[in-house]
């Protein structure tokens, strides 16, 4: 390995730069890399790699520069002696801050008599000391700091500096790009990018990486492991049109496995600290308090690091709510608000990591297993819904099912011996199975409400939803569709139980055919206005039951009351089945992959 010099100029580095952005051939782009990284001493070659992938630290730190622009024109004028309205006046006809930056140095006022070179050390320390400032006096600290380094910059410097801290420095590296720079530089062969980007892919952090393979080769990697407060890359999935496809592709049994649509969550737990990150790495602990407090209730294990999807849902009808409703996250307005309106539900579906454990190179059931062992399903926390099956009509009976309750599709998993994590791969050993069609609902109908089911948490007391039924005209009987448990005012709500007092009956209604056991049975009489996304094939609802496909009927996806409660409506003026049918088959649309 090479001696240590701990010394490099910040012009040198950004000379790289200079190459780097004038070229758009990946290959070339390489070369130079490897050229910057053999150059550089070892003890500085995280903090190279950081900076030029334009960050300070690995992304998952989430420390981010971003300062404002106006707050950077202020460093500028400090340093320069420039005044700060001819600089905004430059930025105005150049759109490029270290353009602006460049050009100031070179019409400086006031020129310092101190400057000295900077280094990369240096620039890195301050940047870090910036990024880092907090409270109220950390702007004019920002400033100061920014402009005590374009003092001493030359104009290329400046360029740069000022692109960066802008979080404008779009060198177009990626980070494969580093990796493969770092396999030539210091292995002597492009051959071993895979041991790096397996290190990577575990423990994605470049400058660890680097600093590792440099002093230790290839060997070295070994050491870097899976850690708790690490995220991992995220398993990916491949996409395959028919189920059929993905049986023949994994063998003869397949899990499959409901695909929530929400977002993704990895969390870390560590003896009762908690930390959330998304699929691309950021910690998104914040936003989501009340499901760290729901983890550490239902995580057993000292130290995990557990994969899921968070989504919307409604407790009381057991359906989820569309994607979006969880996005009001990640607006900054008030998160309690949002936590109440819109609870958050976590389904795990993976566990990578236990108690000292890395469990990434175990089969998928081993893992599945140690999940179950180490969670406590809770109202909030549960596992994903999976089942192993054997063939593909088996599956496409529970692929309606995960449809009607708002899935996106299934996600079938191999179960092989060689099912392991793959961190970071898009490979098929997770193939998704989404729709090719969709129904789109565009008119409202009116249903008809036979049954009910008992609130609970914020409802409890009043009916968490109403099981609701279209009108069979030819043999005179309801058959039903969907839960209905949305659109309905606090007050209307609260009103249920006295609305259908008088309807209320101790058994199912003969007239009433279902699948489904609702906790109160009415009397059909009531008619209820509702809106859905669309009309959905369904295994658990009596309408139109096999006349579409066997053992199917229909279901309306995301219903919800629209407000408008049809007194003027007898449950035999109800939308017919018929209607629903056609409504299904007029509406088909394929849905664009
Ligand atoms: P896509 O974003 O369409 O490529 O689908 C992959 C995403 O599906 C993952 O990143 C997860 O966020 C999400 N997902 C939902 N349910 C599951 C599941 N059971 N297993 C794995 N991923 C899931």
């Amino acid at each position: 390995m090479r001696r240590c010099v701990s010394k490099m100029e910040f012009r040198f580095l950004v000379d790289y730069y200079e190459k780097i952005e004038g070229t758009t051939k990946r290959l070339e782009m390489t070369d130079y890399l490897v050229d910057l990284f053999k150059k550089t001493p070892i003890n500085l070659l995280d903090k190279v790699v950081y900076l030029t992938s334009a960050n300070l630290y690995p992304e998952f730190v989430g420390v981010e520069l971003g300062m404002a622009d106006k707050l950077a024109l202020k460093a500028v004028s400090l340093a320069t002696g420039l005044k700060i309205r001819e600089l905004e006046k430059m930025y105005q006809e150049r759109g490029d801050i270290g353009i602006v930056g460049e050009e100031a140095i070179e019409k400086k006022v006031q020129t310092s008599f101190f400057a000295k070179p900077l280094t990369v050390k240096e620039v890195y320390e301050k940047l870090d000391k910036l990024a880092r400032a907090s409270g109220p006096s950390s702007m004019d600290m920002k400033i100061r700091i920014l402009s005590g380094l374009l003092s001493d910059a030359t104009k290329k410097e400046a360029r740069y500096l000022l692109r960066f801290v802008t979080g404008k420095l779009r060198l177009g590296i990626r980070a494969m790009t580093i990796i493969d720079a770092l396999a030539i530089a210091y292995t002597g062969s492009k051959e071993n990018r895979g041991l790096l980007e397996r290190a990577y892919n575990i423990h994605p952090d470049l400058g660890l990486i680097a600093r590792t393979v440099a002093e230790k080769g290839v060997k070295g990697l070994e050491e870097v492991r899976v850690e708790v407060g690490v995220p991992l890359m995220s398993m990916l999935c491949q996409r395959i049109p028919t189920i059929e496809e993905a049986f023949e592709k994994m063998g003869g049994k397949v899990l499959l496995e409901y695909k929530y649509d929400g977002e993704r969550m990895q969390c870390h737990i560590s003896h009762g600290k908690i930390k959330i990150f998304s699929r691309r790495l950021e910690d998104i602990t914040n936003p989501y308090p009340d499901v760290v407090k729901h983890l550490s209730e239902s995580v057993l294990a000292e130290e995990a690091i557990l994969d899921g999807e968070c989504v919307a849902f409604n407790q009381d009808t057991g359906e989820f709510l569309p994607f979006q409703e969880l996005m009001h996250r990640r607006r900054k307005y008030d998160v309690e608000e949002a936590i109440k309106k819109y609870p958050a539900y976590l389904f795990l579906f993976d566990c990578l990591y236990v108690n000292g454990e890395d469990l990434t190179l175990k089969p998928l059931l081993y893992r599945k297993e140690k999940l179950k062992e180490i969670v406590k399903e809770t109202d909030y926390i549960k596992l994903a819904r999976y089942k192993v099956l054997s063939s593909p009509e088996e599956a496409h009976l529970f692929f309606d099912e995960a449809i009607e309750s708002g899935c996106e599709g299934l996600i079938a998993k191999s179960i092989e011996e060689n099912s392991i994590y793959r961190a970071g791969v898009r490979g098929w050993s997770w193939i998704k199975l989404k729709r090719t069609y969709q129904s789109k609902m565009i008119e409202p109908v009116d249903l008809v409400a036979v049954g009910a089911f008992a609130g609970r948490g914020r409802r409890a007391g009043t009916y968490g939803a109403l099981l609701m039924a279209v009108y069979d005209q030819k043999r005179d009987v309801f058959k039903t569709i969907c839960k209905l448990g949305s659109g309905f005012t606090d007050e209307d709500l609260n009103n249920l139980p006295n609305i259908f007092r008088q309807y209320v009956i101790d058994h199912r209604h003969p007239s009433v055919e279902s699948k489904i056991d609702a906790d109160i049975w009415f009397t059909p009489s009531v008619v209820l206005e509702v809106i859905g996304d669309e009309i959905t094939l369904s295994p658990t609802h009596t309408c139109g039951l096999d006349l579409i496909k066997k053992e199917t009927g229909l279901a309306i996806r995301f219903p919800r009351f629209t407000g408008r409660w049809r007194w003027d409506k007898s449950s035999q003026e109800a939308t017919t089945e018929d209607e629903i049918i056609e409504m299904y088959n007029a509406q088909l649309k394929t849905v664009q992959a």
